[in-house]
């Protein structure tokens, strides 16, 4: 397939927004190093980002606002990027911006054009050398425009994966890690999409000490408390949060509905009270995840960097 349509340069307005991270490598590298993992809240409308910066906000905390297929086609391809990217240059903390579950490569793409600095490729149905060969792919075109890319290997099942749980292996994460070139690892140790769940340690720390980047966990919703701040320490740098969110947003405009509006647009103060539902779902995520208190640091050295990591480099894939 050709790609040479694709502008493989940062837009030059990014450097101009402070907060919305360009940096993604410097970003993980930062959780990586201080042993802590940044929840990544699914958004798909104005009221439940806010919620989340808010959140993050209030926590002085890093925080990665993501977008699954659904979100684009609900918060629309050529608004909810840039709504995002807007709330986010307004932020007074990091906020990285994530393509989560893409439905096909073209998405991957257009999100990459939309100025998405960190995105998914979803190939963990996929045979290994399947898996491997799309991931360097989308790492050849998304490492030309200074984002990075995170991998799947393994089935969280759920909702979205036919309720089919495959756990990953050590070997296969050291081959898609050395032969894609990717930047980020998602791995299914025991987290469900949507469910409560408890995680392998072993395997999380088998694979850690193989595969040389920053782990994933999706189904981050879920994960009893104590997991997850175990696997902070096993190289987790970014935990997935669906299901909580999407449950605070749908309780808190029932709740909303139901209050006293006074002079007030009853619409809008049942938008309000959902708002503030999401953030205090988000502040618990934050703090638990040991997120709190870490945007000061990582700020200075967003600001001070002039550049991002290194891109890792693929290995030459036979394509
Ligand atoms: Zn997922």
């Amino acid at each position: 397939m050709c790609i040479c349509v694709f502008q493989a340069r940062p837009n030059p307005i990014h450097k101009f927004l402070a907060m919305y991270v360009t940096k993604p490598r410097l970003f993980f590298d930062h959780a990586l190093r201080n042993r802590f993992a940044v929840p990544s809240f699914n958004v798909c409308n104005l009221e439940i980002a806010r919620g989340v910066i808010t959140a993050a906000e209030a926590e002085d905390a890093p925080v990665i606002l993501q977008t699954y297929f659904g979100d684009l086609y609900h918060g629309g391809f050529n608004v909810l990027p840039q709504l995002l990217r807007l709330l986010a240059d307004q932020a007074s903390v990091p906020v990285l911006v994530h393509q989560d579950h893409p439905d096909c490569d073209e998405m991957i793409l257009r999100t990459l054009r939309a100025g998405y600095y960190s995105v998914m490729y979803d190939g963990g149905h996929l045979p290994l050398e399947e898996n491997i060969k799309g991931a360097a792919y989308i790492v050849e075109i998304a490492h030309g425009m200074g984002a990075a890319v995170e991998a799947e290997l393994g089935q969280f099942g759920g909702e979205g994966q036919a309720g089919r749980v495959e756990k990953a292996s050590p070997d296969e994460a050291k081959r898609l890690v050395e032969e894609s070139g990717i930047d980020t690892l998602a791995v299914s140790v025991g987290s469900v999409h949507g469910q409560s769940s408890r995680l392998e340690l072993p395997l999380l720390e088998e694979i850690a000490e193989v595969a040389p980047v920053p782990l994933v966990l999706h189904g981050g919703s879920g994960i009893h408390p104590d997991d997850v701040r175990k696997a902070t320490s096993m190289n987790v740098v970014k935990i997935n949060i669906g299901a909580d969110i999407v449950r605070a947003w749908m309780n808190g405009l029932k709740e909303g509905e139901l209050l006293e509006s006074g002079h007030e647009p009853p619409h809008q103060v049942m938008l309000r009270h959902a708002s503030v539902k999401v953030t205090e779902v988000a502040r618990t995520k934050l703090a638990l995840m040991g997120a709190s208190h870490r945007a000061k640091p990582l700020r200075t050295k967003l600001d001070e960097a002039t550049a991002d990591l290194p891109a890792r480099s693929a290995a030459p894939v036979t394509v």
